[in-house]
């Protein structure tokens, strides 16, 4: 059928009313108080996509995915609004610059489809909050002003929602930048929508290289063959392709779903790149597993199937924390000798440290000596300026002041004065 390959007909004619789910799918009660409910996240859901939901299966993890459940209207004690503080971290809207070298660019809040557990439904899928021209001059003019920031992430939102030509426009004025060498971009448009990827989309995003996707997979029922059209597409236009998936319960919580994903993922060119730990948002509650069950996923991928297939599993640390790997823990002991490792079978075994290592000297290495000199990330250096030496110590809010309660008190005291750890400084 030519209109279903057409991507406009697609975001046309999305479904998200009852009636119009319930002529495809049989809707629980628990499903059509979820869809009745007033104020709930948007819905909104491709025919592409709808049409891959188990009409009979309340269970199946495309349907989990993307139509709301009475579940999702129940408050759990842990959430927020904005569990990451992006907006904590946003110099501009819509730009949030955590990270000393990258920053993440909002352009759009709309998505072809609208996922159930979306960290930012604070903003996402409001059709009045849309981000305006002055918006993107302020974020690009940011960046322009911010020789720290290597690499701009576009996310949303999704940027393959927005018209083609702004999106080029976009990317042009960013290419543009001399210090930023990298552009990604975080889309689902490759599933939600891979009509979407079109021969000439794909011609623009080309463009604009070194260009990098991270698509957004959860489940092996979603590879489709339309999908794998669009990632190959993607591909072969040398745009190098990972995947974020969130571990989500009653979708992807098992070790061999997991594993057949991200086989699947890898036969398309795609490298599993982070395993999200589900986010604190209102709405997401079900979706949540203990962090076990991720580091239970790991253990079975890890050894058992290729590198290249297995993500780094992170929590994106509430408070604004940033993302955070979570291991199982390979490294079983150590002495000045040996380090006693583990591998995936339990085999254990001893490396033998070098007897003699000539050290590597930070005062003889142009590179050291740039990065000393550098203030890129002053306050970020975090345990890395430990190991340098450079801090004495990093001390937690309010440290500094409940030790001063005794002045004549003799306490360990840090190489580096409290007062500059405070402000940040390390010299
Ligand atoms: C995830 C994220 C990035 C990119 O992180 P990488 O680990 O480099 O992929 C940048 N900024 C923010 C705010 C993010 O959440």
């Amino acid at each position: 059928m030519e209109e279903w390959d057409d991507w406009h007909w697609q975001l046309a004619h999305r479904l998200n009313t009852i009636e119009e789910l319930s002529q495809v799918i049989h809707l629980t009660p628990a499903e059509v108080e979820g869809l009745a409910a007033p104020h709930r996240f948007r819905v909104d859901i491709t025919p592409y996509f709808a049409s891959l939901m188990d009409p009979d299966d309340p269970k199946c993890p495309i349907r989990r995915q993307v139509i709301p459940t009475a579940q999702e209207l129940v408050p759990f004690p842990a959430e927020m609004t904005d569990s990451l503080a992006e907006e904590a971290d946003s110099p501009v809207p819509g730009l949030v610059h955590r990270y000393p070298d990258r920053v993440l660019m909002l352009v759009t809040t709309q998505c072809a489809s609208y996922c159930r557990y979306c960290t930012r439904s604070r903003l996402v899928g409001d059709p009045n909050a849309q981000f305006s021209r002055k918006d993107y001059e302020a974020q690009i003019d940011y960046i322009a002003h911010t020789p720290s920031i290597r690499d701009v992430l576009l996310s949303g939102g999704d940027p393959l929602i927005l018209p083609q030509r702004l999106l080029e426009d976009l990317l042009r004025r960013l290419r543009a930048i001399p210090h930023v060498e990298l552009l990604r971009i975080g889309s689902r448009v490759p599933v939600f929508l891979p009509q979407r990827i079109t021969p000439d989309l794909v011609e623009m995003l080309r463009q604009f290289h070194p260009l990098w996707m991270n698509v957004h997979v959860n489940h092996p029922k979603e590879l489709t063959p339309e999908v794998e059209v669009a990632l190959a597409r993607l591909a072969d236009a040398g745009i190098p392709l990972g995947c974020q998936s969130v571990l989500l319960a009653g979708v992807n919580d098992c070790p061999n779903v997991m594993k057949e994903l991200v086989r699947k993922l890898v036969r398309n060119r795609v490298r599993p790149y982070y395993l999200y730990q589900c986010d604190l948002v209102h709405g997401a509650g079900h979706f949540r597993t203990p962090v076990s069950v991720g580091i239970q996923i790991i253990e079975s991928l890890r050894g058992h199937t290729s590198g290249l297939a297995v993500p780094t599993y992170v929590i994106d640390a509430p408070h604004g924390g940033g993302k955070i790997p979570i291991l199982p823990n390979y490294l079983l002991s150590q002495s000045p000798d040996y380090v006693v490792v583990r591998n995936y079978e339990g085999f254990i075994s001893a490396y033998a440290q070098p007897e003699h290592y000539e050290r590597h000297d930070p005062s003889t290495c142009a590179a050291c000596r740039k990065q000393a000199l550098d203030a890129r990330e002053a306050g970020q250096e975090g345990v890395a300026a430990l190991l340098r030496g450079e801090r004495g110590a990093i001390a937690p809010e309010g440290f500094a002041l409940a030790h001063r309660r005794f002045p004549g008190a003799v306490w360990p005291a840090p190489s580096i004065p409290i007062e500059s750890m405070e402000r940040g400084g390390g010299e």
